[in-house]
């Protein structure tokens, strides 16, 4: 069994709505175990801000799944979703990110872990910080050591 955390983000519709099935759909995922879900986050745009605000969250899972299988598996949940991807940075229905799964370090063209940019955003680290305080990020040493820099990014827990 590995431990992954993965990333949540929704900003058109009902984001929260939307957030909260995800959970749900993570929890039917294949060879997987939801172990714990973060609070939700309301979060600026980064990036273009003329777009509406999102909502953030994190999930644990464990999972018997392959990286790779776990990263088609949620681009699968997005399309679910109704994910289209329009420009970079832009509005979506659902955004699944892997941030971590155990110690692997991979750097792939379809699959960076750690998340190269886990630790520069306050709508990732303060939802992995409701579920692993005390996580190490592989690379980027703790976790805890990164929320200061972030701690002016708008951020709001629901
Ligand atoms: P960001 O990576 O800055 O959060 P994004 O999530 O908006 O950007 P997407 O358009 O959702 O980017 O994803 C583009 C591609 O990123 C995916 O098709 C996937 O192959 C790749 N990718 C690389 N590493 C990861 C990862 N750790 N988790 C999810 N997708 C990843
Ligand atoms: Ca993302
Ligand atoms: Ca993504």
């Amino acid at each position: 069994m590995s431990r992954a955390y993965i990333a949540l983000g929704a900003n058109l519709g009902d984001p929260a709505a939307t957030v909260n099935a995800a959970f749900a759909a993570l929890s039917g995922l294949p060879q997987t175990r939801l172990l714990a879900t973060s609070a939700l986050y309301r979060t600026a745009p980064i990036g273009i801000a003329e777009q509406p605000e999102f909502v953030n969250a994190a999930a644990s899972v464990e999972t018997t799944l392959t990286p790779e299988a776990l990263l088609d598996a949620l681009l699968a949940i997005e399309q679910q979703f109704g994910r289209v991807r329009a420009e970079k940075n832009g509005p979506r229905t659902l955004d699944l990110d892997i941030l971590l799964y155990d110690e692997q370090i991979i750097a792939t063209p379809r699959l960076t872990l750690p998340h190269p940019r886990l630790h520069l955003r306050a709508f990732v680290l303060y939802p992995l910080a409701d579920l692993a305080p005390k996580l190490c990020i592989p690379g980027r040493g703790q976790l805890a050591a990164w929320l200061p820099a972030v701690a002016n990014q708008g951020i709001q827990r629901l």
